[in-house]
């Protein structure tokens, strides 16, 4: 887990001042606009706006300190990409720079969510549909998003006269600040609406059913458009993300789109070939272990594994052989090995004392 206090290096105590303070002087130093083509520099801005966002929100700082993630212990699910990226960027260097303005008032989309989803390797195999439960913000029907009491409509803020923003002198500056009476929205909520006490909105779960396609793996990213939080001042609604997780089989490996079997055959077996039943993704089948089969052989039994994704074709499923060694014989089965080695001239049965005998005695070995 990324520790934001230390990209933004401050303390764990640090006042809401300091951090903003800490993320304004990276994100100057760090900014695209100052770092033409830099990846390092881009990856560096992504991760201090990333920690600025959740250390910057009191309830998300108080879920990492708490939970190690801003999203709290919301099962598998939380906001996928964080505040808007533009928001935070506007939110930081708008008053600074004396863009400021109803700037909340602007239309913007919500936020993307994550959902994470464990399938088992059989379902990525064939497919499923999944009904899931996505806990997610919706505009408050009492008020229809406003927050106030219905009939008692949000009143112009006195402070800023409905502009979000005041403007004082600073030396030779006319300075921009966002107004903190209202918090920049230009109007203040008198009569809050008692369902959503004046929020706007309100943690509600939707069922959808997510159809997973077959050939999916860990990882896998779908997307489902419009899903994820509400839009801001009549904006478009956020994504939902269902993020695949691939549950551990009991007999099958998978890699890419091969899946991988390891059994053990008898000595015998491999020496004088057999015919083993092995377990497949849809039931079993029968693999011809040829005479003289060594140990760690592969056999790929074509189109036995999962499916691509769009349709071109399937991997395979790759038998991987062993070869079981007794760990004990019955006084009948060592006379047979013992004959068996002693007709294959097997040098491999002498035992330590012979060979240095033979090393002694000058014998060529
Ligand atoms: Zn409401
Ligand atoms: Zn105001």
């Amino acid at each position: 887990m990324k520790d934001y206090y230390e990209i933004l290096g401050v303390p764990r105590n640090a006042t809401e001042v300091e951090i903003k303070k800490a993320f304004r002087g990276l994100a100057l130093k760090y900014h695209p606009d100052r770092n033409p083509d830099d990846k390092a520099s881009e990856d560096k801005f992504k991760e201090i706006n990333e920690a600025y966002s959740v250390l910057s929100d009191a309830e998300k700082r108080q879920n990492y300190d708490r939970y190690g993630s801003a999203e709290g212990m919301g099962a598998g699910f939380g906001a996928f990409t964080g505040a808007g990226f533009g928001d935070i960027f506007e939110d930081i260097f708008g008053d600074f720079f004396g863009f400021s303005g109803q700037r909340r008032k602007r239309p913007a989309k919500g936020n993307d969510l994550r959902y994470d989803l464990d399938i088992t390797l059989e379902e990525s195999a064939f497919g499923i549909e999944r009904h899931i439960e996505v806990p997610r913000w919706e505009d408050c029907s009492s008020c229809h998003g406003s927050g106030s009491k219905p009939g008692k409509g949000p009143v112009t803020c006195t402070n800023c006269k409905g502009t979000g923003n005041v403007r004082f002198q600073q030396g030779f500056f006319s300075v921009s600040r966002t107004c903190g009476a209202c918090d920049g929205t230009g109007t203040i909520i008198t009569d809050p609406c008692p369902s959503c006490k004046g929020n706007g909105k309100l943690k509600m779960t939707r069922k959808l059913s997510v159809r997973v396609p077959a050939g999916v793996d860990s990882g896998s990213r779908l997307r489902m458009s419009g899903e994820g939080d509400p839009g801001i001042y009549g904006g478009p609604p956020g994504d939902l993300y269902i993020v695949i997780d691939i549950e551990d089989h009991p007999v099958f490996v998978r890699k890419n789109f091969d899946i991988f079997y390891e059994t053990s055959i008898s000595f015998p077996q491999a020496v004088l070939g057999s015919e083993i039943e092995v377990p497949t993704l849809d039931g079993t089948t029968m693999l011809r272990i040829p005479q003289g089969t060594a140990p760690g052989k592969a056999f790929h039994l074509r189109g036995k594994g999962i499916p691509k994704l769009g349709g071109h074709g399937k991997g395979d499923e790759i038998v991987v052989i062993n070869i079981e060694v007794p760990k004990s014989v019955t006084p009948r089965q060592r006379e047979l090995l013992e004959e068996f080695a002693q007709i294959s001239g097997d040098k491999t049965s002498r035992t330590f004392k012979d060979k240095l005998k033979d090393i002694f005695s000058g014998a060529e070995n």
